[in-house]
């Protein structure tokens, strides 16, 4: 066996959060060994990310024209803001919250460039206004570039005419959103308090 493709094979997957070396390594002998996996999993992740794209509305990830969520007309018109897929995920699946979501894909962090633009404050602004929001909670991690985001965030929706939330009590000081588990979580949604 060359130690060129199967070194480069170890090398992308041991790029993916939580996968060290030797994880890597026994991932990549189980598709060597399985060659119709390695197939139909290099073909669902081209088909995939050929497809999605962010929502206009709220830049949750989807293949469709708009997300399933901003189609779903049983929801209420507050609005859940996160940092990322993952964040929302927890959260809708845990069923703590039945409004819409907002998306970040990110948290202010001059540092690394990431300022108001990237955020998507624009289409956020929009997002409340256009559903009138009686609500905009923060769901955004317990970490600097967290309250960095939050304290930005509600004085950029002031005047939006939505009451600003953020979680509060159960989310431990560094907490990640995507990381706590839902018992954790319902408090802090449940503790949220105005920004
Ligand atoms: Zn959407």
């Amino acid at each position: 066996m060359s130690a060129d493709w199967f070194d480069s094979l170890v090398n992308e997957l041991a790029r993916l959060p939580g996968i060290g070396r030797r994880t890597a390594a026994r991932l990549a002998f189980a598709l060597v060994d399985d060659r119709e996996l390695a197939r139909s999993l290099s073909e669902v992740l081209r088909q995939t990310f050929e497809r999605i794209h962010e929502c206009p509305e709220c830049r949750n990830l989807t293949d469709a024209e708009r997300c399933s969520i901003c189609t779903d007309l049983s929801r209420n018109a507050s609005v859940c803001v996160v940092e990322n897929v993952a964040d929302l995920r927890s959260i809708d699946d845990a069923g703590l919250f039945r409004g819409r979501f907002f998306v970040l894909h990110g948290l202010l962090s001059p540092l690394d460039g990431i300022g108001p633009s990237q955020l998507g404050i624009d289409r956020l602004s929009a997002l409340v206004r256009s559903l009138s929001a009686p609500e905009v909670i923060l769901a955004l991690d317990a970490t600097a570039d967290g309250e960095a985001t939050c304290s930005w965030l509600g004085r950029s929706l002031e005047g939006s005419g939505a009451r600003v939330t953020r979680l509060a009590r159960g989310l431990p000081a560094g907490a990640s959103v995507e990381m706590i588990d839902a018992g954790t979580l319902t408090q802090a949604f449940e503790g949220r308090q105005k920004v």
